[in-house]
């Protein structure tokens, strides 16, 4: 067992202006416990009536001052619960802070840079890295994404399911079994065997999530996000399964309505605008303060999944991640003040062993056995698994005459035997459907129904129908405000400056011109590659189609719409830059192919020419009639180390081809997710657009054939242009 309590580590986030410099200073003096000071400006601290402190100093086990880089968070963070982890123990690390201090950088990473790739899919590749390299045991990885939002969890990994809005996802409810575990049903578990297996999952709950939010629910900053690793271990031949889970959560924003004037107590009388991390702190409290016994944890959904990170079986740490700004120093001190709480929670984490189940069900069978031994010992009869045709009969019979007795006393008498009771039961129930099944009513009831159904349904088709039309027309009347838009850009162009004339206009191409990068996937890799999770990369592939490459279901004029929206939207830098290492990348990994299959032919060629010259010297000494000279041959030593030589040379072509591989995957993901970014926005615009022309426009009254927008006569050829369009 391990008795530690919650580690608590700060993080401050790069501020963009450098005056703001002289808020905070950070104290590494002091041997053991570093500590960072938040200093009040002092018109700030003037306000503060009763409140007349102008520093608070808050000690952690490491401050990450603003130029800390991802790797070292993960190598002095989450790389030892990792390693934990992987020697059997619970795990838990979360991140808390407001709103844009930096928690889903830190936990996921950012989207441009694959420099910026946070705990999660580093913790990812240093556990497959470490699985890989230990022979002795045989482990399982399986991998859940889970969002709650609102008190409701969201599985986030189901390929079932297309999310458009977060209640499209399965809801996941929390369970709780006699002995206080918690079980959350609904919850998928996918079995992860490779680093790219896992990777793939991730994308795909986060590109889940990205989906899910609207601005109307801004569940990201509402939401927490627990992607969890379960990791199991087991020697070979051994009956004991170990099991341990790391959870990397990514809470809510942690921001507080704050009252301020009463008093001035602006610091302390702040309440959370969300409520589970309010409910987070009362577990905290309680947690804190010695001879609590009841802890409420049941409070809310996300202190019950994650009861035993807090005060239970596991290692946790808390990352605070601050933005150190003046406007946010409120909430920087609470931050820390809560990271101060969370630092005298006591865990207690074991190690999580089990017996395996087949040896279990092999102790079960023989325990039934010996009851049965001596129930035929007090019964004074053996009894055998099912019953005989003359019981049954007799069963039957009984059964018969008990349900044609007209006595309302009347009683079935079967005797203690629970295999009669049990074919009672069945008997009476196939009796029942038999009778249900053969009643007179049921099928002129069904087509009298049928017959009424049929009214609605055109109903329904006419006001499918109707609104299709009216989708049609504002798809023509936004697609007519751009060509103007378009129209008087150009006109401004050539007024503005006759010597841009003749430049072409920016990338007219589409940031994914056809077959690529999508075409780079079938990478040229003589490197090994493991079979992956089919029907996560089939779903990933699908829902990416579904999301960006939607051309076969957007209309034209939408499509048309869609190809301008992406030519001047800001990510179509990012992703074309993005694009350019990824080409660069692949064609690295090109050539280290080549090399690398160079490098095994070389091997191959000089193996040969080793056993070549040992038959020959063999032969010479035949001929000679002497022995093999002891004496090492001198060509045969040379062509030795340079096999030598191109076997390591071979090996860091090979390691440098894998590591290349997980990289170009990586950035792959991050392009699909910019271009499910992409498509989410122009819907979100189209929408609007949509939305605007209706509350500008007259009322269309389409039966009468009005138009519906004043149309210029460019419009109204425009107009007929896309109609005879779409028709085709
Ligand atoms: P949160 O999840 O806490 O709301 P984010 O992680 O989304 O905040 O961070 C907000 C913005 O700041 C993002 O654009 C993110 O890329 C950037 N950011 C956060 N932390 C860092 C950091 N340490 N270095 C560079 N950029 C950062
Ligand atoms: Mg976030």
């Amino acid at each position: 067992m391990v008795k530690q309590t919650i580690q608590i580590f700060a993080r401050v986030k790069p501020t963009v202006r450098k005056q703001q410099q002289g808020i905070y200073s950070i104290d590494e003096d002091e041997k053991l416990t570093p500590s960072l000071e938040i200093i009040l400006p002092r018109d700030l601290a003037d306000g503060f009536v009763n409140n007349k402190r102008e520093s608070y100093k808050f000690k952690f086990q490491r401050i990450f001052d603003q130029d800390a880089k991802q790797e070292a968070i993960f190598e002095n963070i989450a790389k030892p619960v990792a390693e934990s982890v992987l020697a059997g123990y619970n795990g838990t690390i979360f991140a808390y802070g407001q709103t844009s201090s930096g928690k889903t950088f830190t936990i996921t990473g950012g989207a441009e840079r694959y420099s910026d790739r946070g705990i999660i899919p580093r913790t990812l590749s240093y556990i497959f890295e470490q699985l890989q390299k230990d022979s002795s045991k045989i482990y399982t990885t399986h991998i859940s994404y889970l969002e709650i939002y609102n008190e409701c969890g969201y599985d986030l990994l189901d390929p079932r399911h297309e999310a458009s809005t977060l209640e499209d996802l399965p809801k996941v409810t929390v369970l709780e079994d006699p002995d206080q575990n918690i079980h959350l049903k609904n919850l998928s578990l996918h079995q992860a065997t490779t680093e790219e297996e896992a990777l793939n999952l991730l994308f795909l709950g986060d590109t889940n999530r990205m989906i899910a939010e609207t601005p109307m629910n801004q569940a990201s900053t509402r939401s927490h996000c627990i992607f969890t690793i379960h990791l199991s271990s087991k020697e070979p031949g051994s009956a004991t399964v170990r099991r341990a889970k790391l959870h990397l959560v990514d809470l809510a924003g942690s921001e507080r309505v704050a009252k301020t004037g009463v008093g001035g107590q602006l610091l302390t009388e702040a309440k959370y605008i969300n409520l589970s991390l309010h409910y987070l702190e009362q577990v905290i409290v309680a947690l804190s303060e010695k001879h609590r016994s009841h802890i409420p944890y049941r409070n809310s959904m996300m202190t019950s999944v994650l009861r035993d990170s807090l005060g239970g079986n596991c290692m946790t740490t808390m990352i605070a991640t601050l933005s150190l700004e003046k406007r946010n120093i409120d909430e920087s001190i609470s931050t820390c003040r809560f990271a101060q709480r969370v630092a005298l929670i006591r865990n207690e984490a074991v190690l999580n062993e089990e017996i395996d189940p087949r040896l279990m069900i092999l102790r079960l069978q023989k325990e039934i056995q010996e009851l049965k031994d001596e129930l035929a010992l007090v019964t004074g009869e053996q009894r055998t698994e099912a019953l005989t045709e003359a019981e049954l009969l007799q069963l039957e019979k009984l059964i018969t005459s008990f349900l044609e007795d007209q006595d309302p006393e009347s009683k079935l008498e079967v005797g203690a035997d629970m295999r009669k009771i049990h074919h009672c039961f069945h008997y009476l129930k196939k009796l029942l459907t038999d009778k249900k099944i053969h009643g007179p009513s049921r099928a002129p009831f069904s087509e009298v129904k049928d017959q009424v159904n049929q009214g609605p349904s055109t109903e329904e088709e006419y006001k499918k129908l109707r609104e299709i039309l009216q989708q049609r027309d504002n798809e023509i009347n936004i697609l007519v405000n751009m060509l103007k838009k378009e129209k008087k850009k150009a006109q401004d162009a050539l007024h503005s400056s006759s010597m841009d004339r003749g430049e072409p206009r920016r990338s007219q191409s589409s940031p994914f011109p056809p077959g690529n990068p999508e075409g780079l996937r079938t990478l040229p890799l003589s490197a090994p590659t493991q079979a992956q999770d089919s029907s996560v990369i089939q779903y990933r592939s699908s829902l990416l189609h579904r999301k960006t490459g939607v051309r076969e279901e957007m209309s034209l004029g939408r499509q048309e719409a869609f190809e301008i929206f992406k030519r001047d939207h800001a990510d179509s830098v990012t992703i074309e830059d993005n694009k350019q290492i990824l080409k660069q990348r692949f064609s690295e990994a090109k050539a280290l192919g080549e090399s690398i299959n160079e490098a095994r032919r070389k091997i191959g060629r000089l193996k040969e020419e080793i056993t070549q010259r040992h038959v020959q010297q063999v032969a010479l000494g035949i001929s000679e009639n002497t022995t093999v000279p002891s004496a090492p041959d001198p060509m045969e030593e040379k062509l030795r180390s340079q096999l030598e030589e191109e076997k390591t040379r071979y090996k860091t072509m090979f390691m440098r081809l894998k590591a290349l591989k997980v990289e170009i995957e990586h950035l792959q993901l991050l392009m699909d997710k910019a271009k499910v970014k992409l498509q989410k926005e122009f819907d979100a615009w189209w929408a609007e657009e949509a939305t605007s022309l209706q509350v500008n426009s007259p009322p269309v009254n389409l039966f009468n054939h009005v138009k519906p927008f004043p149309q210029t006569p460019e419009s109204q050829h425009k107009r007929s242009q896309l109609l005879s369009n779409q028709r085709q």
